[in-house]
């Protein structure tokens, strides 16, 4: 179904059949006397490198593509079981800004089994147009079908940007569809802008261990993609008086590459979700031991939430990665969070400054943490929060 930009030229090609053998994803066969490249190749140069006559050619789109041609902002709305995740409504909160710069349309490309709730929802969300793809077999996303019909869809409507959750789906996504499509793909962007002499996306990310941010752009392919860190950029209203056009795409799923079968999902027994808690009590080196998360668990416990660490405590092995918050770590945006015992380093406030509340714990009034925050208590936080934690226990007794 998909055109991939490479080719076998028959007349160098002797059949030997190396290329079959070089490809790490066993997407060339042999077809008679001929390699023949299936739709899933995933243009990784392999087989280039490997075919001793010179045959197969990677066309190098950079620099043809007339620019002129692209218009608008395309956003990826990832489901999971029929329902839109919410990182789908940050992506349009975001286009809908940069396609009001650029004075272009915004578009949603939702794919899934039953998408017509999910559609209504994107178009009242200040998509100017919800392309859909529904199939019952489209339910669970797999890379193949899922960036086949992206990319066709890309080549038909061309849109200038294309914008991706930068989630585990929309990792793997991203890069595929972009190798597909042969532009270039900026990966857990932070921001986004518009460079208004240019028109370019201006796409920024921590490089080097998070200790730079790198403004990065796409100047001679289109689209210019990117996947966006989760509660990153802020939601898109609901506004019912300005609803977008639906447009149902048809699907043939015998056309479309399809390796992966899902037998069954296993959810984690990991509860710990701090990127979608509401509250998030987080504690820091100031705790002064790994026992002292104790303390922390419980006001997390109090208050219904879920419990954050700063990075030492996580590289002191206090507590796991998936409770880090901060540049190197989740970032959250919950409506309230605690700081206790973090002096507020800038990337442990990349990774929280946005929250709705923030509380600070410290016994340092000096502390940049108090900078950012709505609340402030200065005192020991084994002092502070086992009161703290009675008076919620308190008041929900007595509510
Ligand atoms: C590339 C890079 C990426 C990074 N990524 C992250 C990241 O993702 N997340 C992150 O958090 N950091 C990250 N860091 C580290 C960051 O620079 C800071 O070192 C870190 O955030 C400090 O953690 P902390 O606040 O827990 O510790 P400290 O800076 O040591 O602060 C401890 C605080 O606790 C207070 N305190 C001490 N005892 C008490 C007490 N009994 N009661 C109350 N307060 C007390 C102190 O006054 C102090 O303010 C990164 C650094 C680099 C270079």
């Amino acid at each position: 179904m998909s055109e991939l930009p490479i080719s076998i030229d028959k007349d160098l090609c002797t059949g030997c059949g190396i290329c079959v053998g070089a490809c790490p994803f066993g997407s060339i066969e042999m077809v008679g006397d001929y390699p023949e490249i299936k739709d899933d190749c995933r243009l990784c140069n392999a087989c280039v490198e490997a075919c001793p006559e010179g045959a197969i050619t990677i066309k190098e789109t950079e620099g043809e593509a007339d620019l002129s041609e692209y218009r608008g902002v395309m956003v990826y709305a990832e489901q999971r079981k029929g329902v839109v995740h919410p990182v789908a409504y940050e992506l349009l909160g975001k286009g809908r800004e940069l396609a009001d710069q650029l004075g272009e349309p915004l578009f949603a490309v939702l794919i899934g089994s039953d998408v017509k709730a999910g559609a209504e929802e994107l178009a009242v969300r200040s998509a100017d147009k919800v392309y859909t793809y529904e199939d019952p077999a489209l339910e669970d996303f797999r890379d193949d079908p899922y960036s086949a019909l992206m990319a066709d869809l890309v080549r038909e409507v061309k849109p200038s940007l294309f914008l991706i959750g930068a989630t585990s789906i929309g990792r793997s996504l991203g890069p595929k569809l972009a190798a597909v499509l042969a532009t270039g793909l900026t990966a857990d962007c932070t921001g986004l802008e518009i460079d208004p002499e240019t028109r370019l996306l201006l796409q920024t990310r921590p490089a080097y261990g998070g200790n730079i941010m790198a403004t990065i752009i796409c100047p001679n392919s289109r689209p210019q993609m990117a996947t966006v860190r989760y509660k990153m950029m802020k939601e898109a209203d609901v506004d019912q008086d300005r609803k977008g056009e639906i447009v149902k795409k048809p699907v043939d799923m015998e056309a479309l590459p399809d390796r992966v079968k899902i037998i069954d999902y296993q959810p984690s027994p990991e509860q710990v979700n701090i990127v979608d808690a509401e509250i998030v009590v987080s504690g820091g080196k100031g705790l002064g031991e790994p026992s002292g998360f104790a303390v922390i668990e419980e006001l997390a416990q109090a208050l219904g939430g879920a419990v954050g660490a700063s990075r030492p405590t996580v590289d002191e092995g206090w507590k796991e990665y998936r409770h880090q918050v901060g540049l190197s770590g989740r970032t959250v945006r919950p409506k309230l969070y605690m700081a206790c015992g973090i002096s507020g380093a800038v990337q442990h406030l990349a990774g929280m400054k946005t929250s709705d509340v923030i509380i600070a714990i410290n016994k340092d009034r000096e502390a940049p943490i108090f900078s950012v925050s709505t609340l402030g208590a200065v005192g020991d936080l084994y002092e502070v929060i086992p009161i703290l934690a009675e008076k919620v226990r308190k008041h929900k007794g007595d509510a």
